[in-house]
């Protein structure tokens, strides 16, 4: 068997698309801009990165992009009284505090600190516990990229077997939260989980979140499954620098029915879903109705 590949790059351009009408339709008939502000604390040059290319696709989609870069000292309480500003600005529907934060700042404590209603990223302990009860959150970028991706694949869900390999909070749990909700029967597992290639091979839905360069082989997969891998590590092969997933794509796409590449699979997901939840945190604050398809 060889494997569709499930290309996460259309797919997000899709979901942009999707967002750009909807902000089209909040501007046209309700005088509404959603905006995004991005606060990026330190000089991290992936975070850098990541923050310039967040605020492009902001403003293609039509969105206000409000770009706050502090200096690497700054203190708690400058970066918590910045935060208490943003979710007092009703021009600001979503609020992104880029991670990892410099050590003297409590990741958590400043997390919690914004708004949960323009919590974009889906970290806030409020959302946290929302989406483990099943109840209307704002879902965590990556996470929900995944299960767009899956849902667009399968359809329905209900009743596959789900692995997540990993258990981190900003994807391994919440990818289980949400599988759980579209009802398959799921597996999370971690570095202590005994028999991991005998857990994989059970999946009919298969989920790597791990961050080691291709530790799942093909034969770990069981045949027809459909593998997510979320995983971005950059390793050098050939001379050269090569970003590779958690999984052995060449190996598994001959055992897969279906596969994310990396790069070009999960990875622009998760801007398109940030940009998603940003159009649903701008909607919920009017009261009105969310838009669809972009939403858990
Ligand atoms: P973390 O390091 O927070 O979590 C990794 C998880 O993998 C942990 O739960 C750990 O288990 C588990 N793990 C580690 N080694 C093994 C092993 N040998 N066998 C089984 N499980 C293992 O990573 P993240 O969740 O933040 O990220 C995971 C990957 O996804 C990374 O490559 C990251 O770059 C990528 N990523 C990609 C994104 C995207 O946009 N596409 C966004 C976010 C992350 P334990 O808890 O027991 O230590």
């Amino acid at each position: 068997m060889t494997a569709s590949i499930i290309d996460g790059k259309d797919f997000a351009a899709r979901v942009r698309a999707k967002v750009a009408d909807n902000v089209t339709t909040l501007k046209e008939q309700h005088g509404l801009t959603p905006g995004l502000a991005v606060v990026l604390v330190g000089e991290d040059p992936a975070s850098q990165v990541y923050v310039r290319s967040k605020g492009k696709l902001t403003v293609e989609v039509g969105m206000a992009s409000f770009e706050h870069k502090l200096e690497a000292d700054t203190s708690e309480a400058d970066l918590l009284a910045l935060i208490a500003k943003l979710n007092a600005d009703p021009e600001i529907h979503g609020i992104l505090v880029q991670l990892p934060l410099p050590e003297h700042l409590d990741s958590d404590l400043v997390i919690n600190s914004i708004d949960p209603a323009k919590d974009v990223d889906g970290f806030h302990i409020s959302n946290v516990g929302l989406l483990g009860t099943g109840q209307k959150s704002m879902v965590p970028c990556t996470p929900l990229g995944c299960l767009m991706m899956l849902r667009d694949h399968h359809g329905s869900l209900s009743g596959m077997n789900a692995v997540v390999v990993g258990r981190s909070n900003i994807v391994g749990k919440p990818m289980a939260q949400l599988l759980l909700g579209d009802s398959c029967t799921v597996t999370i597992a971690h570095s202590r989980s005994k028999d991991l290639p005998a857990i994989c091979r059970g999946a009919d839905i298969l989920v790597a979140a791990v961050g080691r360069p291709e530790m799942i082989p093909g034969d770990w997969v069981k045949p027809g499954a459909t593998v997510i891998d979320v995983g971005i590590n950059r390793i050098e092969r050939d001379g050269k620098t090569k970003l590779v997933g958690d999984v052995h794509f060449d190996s598994a796409a001959q055992v897969a029915g279906a596969i994310t590449p990396v790069p070009g699979g999960v990875g622009p997901m998760t801007i398109a879903c940030l940009l998603a939840n940003t159009v649903t945190a701008a909607c919920r604050a009017h009261g009105l109705p969310e838009p669809e398809g972009l939403t858990a």
